[in-house]
């Protein structure tokens, strides 16, 4: 057990900010937050090692599919990809380089897990209690803690009996040789899509079991060569234009595509691309018929790949559409009686996402003992502009519900950033301790919010068979119905009315 010195003023926190999580979210918020003169922050990470998604994904093919002009910090652009599309390990050391350059690293605790976070309404400073039985205390919380990052396991009889080896993608074990193995993936989400290509090119037979096909669309990628990467260095400007092109691609392709489907057809025109994909990348009708979504382009995260329809062309690959029975010693058994045989079974099954224990993954009591999960389950899940909650002052999240616009993680994390620093300087300003969101400018957010989803893609009818995650309990889909120029205009000049300064 850690055992921390003690302020020695009850009223004293350890640190003005405690971070927590260690991916891109808080390290961008450690940067921008030290930038701005928030430099007694201390940042926390349960695992071992920065980088948060891309630390724990390793599996074979792991990349980004947003271009990589587009998913760096705008202020720390890099020119060294080696692909449109980076591999997960250049964004990994991407996560461990801006960490080393900004000097986050040395505030940075690693193997340190917040099991709670309770807000002390006396002293105005939240207590952090520590899986190791510690405990720190901060002014400020920032909850970085992300939303896919908690491995889900499908409940399906029979996976503990399983003879074999089990892994999850987001825990790939590289000590497993697939050559010449019998391989079985459950799920086609974006990490089976980028997966699937390698493991087949491996495996002596790979059986995929599919329950809801994903949109498929092709991938611009290419390898930089050198000369391109050193005309990104060199010449005056042309990382900025690359930046610049790239965000209008993502910005049609997601945002948009999404948010103002009732206004701009981009989603039809995508629908478009991807039927004639398919129709040149898979050979055999039924295979093509078993793998064309029945729900309209963007009801759940399409995906991007060249390698992964044409692999259902494979003499060693099977798709298998029927629903999973069991998971016997030596396979997988369908609902029709079908028996696959396996060695490996790999779960692509995914992540928890708005459900308990995820949003943040710690318990959360504000003011006067409000619990946070029960305020979202009483209240439904909201957050003013995605960073704050009512009875939770002193606590700002970047991945909030209605936070996130679906362009490059980088752009919200940039903009969440900016706006708890406008709240915190703010309160330095009047000399505050207490910062928290009023009820009102809450309501007026969250009413604004549901008041622009007649636009989005989300709520047609044919979204109810797309099995999507963007669902939360309540059948509400937190995004943010918004531009990315809106949101970053909204957290530079949101009203400071909107929050209560006190103490
Ligand atoms: P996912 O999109 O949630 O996909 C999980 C898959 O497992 C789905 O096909 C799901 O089927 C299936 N599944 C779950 N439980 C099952 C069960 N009991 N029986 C049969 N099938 C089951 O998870 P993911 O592929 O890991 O991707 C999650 C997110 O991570 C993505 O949406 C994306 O945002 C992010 N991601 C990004 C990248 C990237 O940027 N390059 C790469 C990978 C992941 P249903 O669809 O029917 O539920």
């Amino acid at each position: 057990m850690t055992v921390l010195p003690q302020p020695d003023q009850p009223d004293q926190p350890d640190h003005e900010v405690v971070i927590i999580g260690g991916g891109f979210s808080g390290i961008g918020a450690a940067i921008l937050l030290s930038r701005a003169g928030f430099a007694d922050y201390l940042l926390l990470e349960a695992g071992d090692g920065l980088g948060g998604a891309w630390h724990w994904n390793t599996y074979p093919g792991v990349a980004v599919d947003i271009p990589s002009f587009s998913y760096q910090f705008s202020f720390e652009q890099v020119a060294g990809w080696s692909r449109v599309y980076a591999p997960g390990r250049e964004l990994k050391a991407y996560a461990e380089h801006c960490a080393d350059k900004y000097d986050v690293r040395r505030r940075t605790r690693l193997r340190t897990t917040v099991t709670a976070a309770t807000f002390d309404d006396d002293a105005h400073l939240w207590r952090l209690d520590l899986a190791d039985g510690a405990a720190i205390t901060a002014r400020h919380v920032v909850s970085a803690t992300g939303v896919l990052t908690q491995p889900k396991l499908p409940e399906i009889d029979g996976l503990a009996d399983f003879a074999g080896t089990v892994m999850h993608t987001a825990r790939w074990d590289h000590s497993v040789d697939l050559t010449g193995r019998r391989v079985a993936v459950i799920g086609t989400g974006a990490s089976a899509v980028q997966a699937i290509p390698h493991v087949a090119r491996q495996a002596a037979h790979l059986t995929v079991f599919q329950r809801t096909p994903i949109w498929c669309l092709p991938k611009p990628d290419s390898p930089l060569p050198g000369l391109a990467r050193t005309a990104l260095r060199a010449v005056p400007g042309a990382r900025r234009a690359t930046r610049l092109a790239s965000q209008a691609f993502v910005e049609a392709t997601f945002p948009v595509a999404a948010h103002f489907a009732g206004l701009v057809p981009v989603a039809a025109v995508g629908e478009r691309i991807g039927h004639a994909y398919l129709r040149q990348a898979v050979r055999d009708p039924a295979v093509r018929a078993a793998l064309t979504p029945s729900y309209a382009l963007g009801c759940k995260r399409p995906s991007f790949s060249n390698a992964y329809l044409p692999t259902f062309n494979r003499a060693n690959v099977t798709l298998e559409t029927a629903g999973i029975a069991t998971i016997t010693p030596g396979g997988v058994r369908t609902a029709e009686g079908v028996e696959h045989d396996a060695d490996v079974l790999v779960l692509a099954t995914g992540f928890k996402v708005f459900e308990k224990g995820n949003m943040p993954p710690f318990t959360v009591r504000g003011a006067g003992g409000a619990d946070l999960e029960k305020w979202w389950e009483e209240n439904r899940f909201q957050a003013y502009q995605g960073v704050s909650v009512p009875q939770f002052p002193n606590f700002f999240t970047i991945l909030g519900p209605y936070g996130y616009n679906g362009s490059s993680y980088f752009n919200l994390i940039e903009t969440q950033s900016a706006h708890i620093v406008r709240a915190l300087r703010q309160a330095r300003k009047v000399g505050a301790t207490r910062v928290e969101v009023t009820p009102e400018a809450n309501a007026a957010y969250f009413a604004s919010a549901l008041g622009r989803r007649r636009h989005q893609v989300f709520f047609q009818d044919s979204c109810g068979q797309a099995n999507s995650y963007y669902f939360d309990a309540n059948g509400d889909v937190p995004f943010r119905a918004a531009t990315t120029l809106e949101t970053m205009w909204a957290a530079r000049r949101f009203p400071l009315d909107a929050y209560a300064f006190t103490g």
